[in-house]
Order: C-alpha cells, then sequence, then structure tokens
C-alpha cells in the first residue's frame, strides 16, 4: 500500500509528536479529524504492524502529569477532556490494539474496578468502564485503553442505544454463530506434593 499521506501531512504528524502533553492530544485529536477513511486505514494500520504508536509514545511522553496509578505494566491517568470530573483512562504500557489480544485482561480490569471504588468513595459517584474496540465502536487510535466515567444524575453523558424487536428465530441462529465452544481437555495429573518434616530427636 503506497503512503496516501501528504508531505505536509508527514510534517504535521512529526510536529505534533514533538509536542508535549495536553497541546499534543488536542493537536492530533484536530488532526485525525482532518484524515480521509484511507489516510486513517493507512495510518492506523501502520501501528498495528510494529511502527511507533502515538499512544504508546505519548504514555513515554508528558501526558504522565494526571497520574492516579502506575506500576510496571499500566498507567491510569485522568482524560484531559473527560466526560465528567474524574473520568479515567486505564492504559497498559504494552501495546495492544483491542480487548481481545491484551494480555492478562484481567489485570486491568482490575486497576478499573479500584478506580471504580475510589469514584464511589471520594466522588460519591456512580460510574461506566468502558471499551472501544474498533473504530466503529468508536475506538480513538489504535491503542486499547479502558476508560472509567464518573456519572451523575442527568449529566448527558449517553452510555444508551435503542433497544430492537428480534424474531426468535434470528436470535437463536445468532446464538449458534457465537456459540464458544471449549474444547475439553484431560484432567492434568494432580500431584500432591507431602511435606518432609525434620524428625525431632527428643
Ligand atoms: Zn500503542
Amino acid at each position: 500500500m503506497d503512503n496516501p499521506l501528504t508531505k505536509e501531512q508527514i510534517s504535521e504528524i512529526k510536529r505534533i509528536q514533538a509536542l508535549t502533553g495536553e497541546d499534543q492530544a488536542h493537536e492530533w485529536e484536530k488532526f485525525v479529524k482532518t484524515l480521509s477513511k484511507e489516510q486513517h486505514e493507512f495510518l492506523f494500520k501502520k501501528q498495528e504492524t510494529g511502527d511507533k504508536c502515538f499512544f504508546c509514545e505519548l504514555i513515554k511522553g508528558d501526558l504522565k502529569k494526571y497520574i492516579v496509578y502506575e506500576d510496571a505494566k499500566v498507567l491510569a491517568i485522568l482524560d484531559i477532556n473527560p466526560a465528567n470530573v474524574g473520568h479515567t483512562l486505564v492504559i497498559p504500557k504494552e501495546h495492544f490494539s483491542s480487548s481481545h489480544e491484551v494480555k492478562d485482561v484481567g489485570y486491568y480490569f482490575n486497576i478499573a474496578n479500584a478506580i471504580v471504588k475510589n469514584i464511589k468513595e471520594k466522588l460519591k459517584s456512580d460510574s461506566n468502564i468502558l471499551v472501544m474496540n474498533g473504530e466503529n465502536a468508536g475506538q480513538k487510535g489504535n491503542h486499547f485503553m479502558i476508560h472509567v466515567i464518573p456519572r451523575e444524575k442527568d449529566d448527558n453523558v449517553n452510555v444508551t442505544w435503542d433497544k430492537r424487536n428480534m424474531e426468535e428465530k434470528d436470535l437463536e441462529e445468532t446464538k449458534n454463530l457465537l456459540k464458544i465452544i471449549v474444547e475439553e481437555k484431560k484432567p492434568e495429573k494432580i500431584i500432591i506434593q507431602t511435606e518432609k518434616r525434620e524428625r525431632r530427636v527428643p
């Protein structure tokens, strides 16, 4: 695939990558909106094939200033354009695109849960945990992250949809299509270890 980005766009990317913190995030968001579908696909495909991911770069950069939690595997930071005050992003330091690709995904959800607890106790708020997998699901970049969004009554944050009516046969067909089949495994050999104790000489 030829590079569909113009020279101007490539130098714009370089300019944005040289920025720091909030400026960088704002400029990047503006820039992404100017891309055609083809350019967008190219840019995010490029990230998937192992070239530098913009979010990986952000994690290493100045975005680190609003840290809620950090360890060797994860960074949890305040979203600089939150849906509500306290909106936090849980971002693995390793690059993964989609939740199904994340190694030990439970680790990150445990961190998200700690944030949920914090939001409940300190902000007295309810919350949503959200993951966007792919562009059609609203994922902005190509780096998996978990959003934890504090919720208030009538706060105008919309996590809602119109309910569809489904025929029973369509539900049945969909269930058959999506059904997860677990291969039966032979039970592993159970080794019972006995504790060796030195016999005390009286
Ligand atoms: Zn990344």
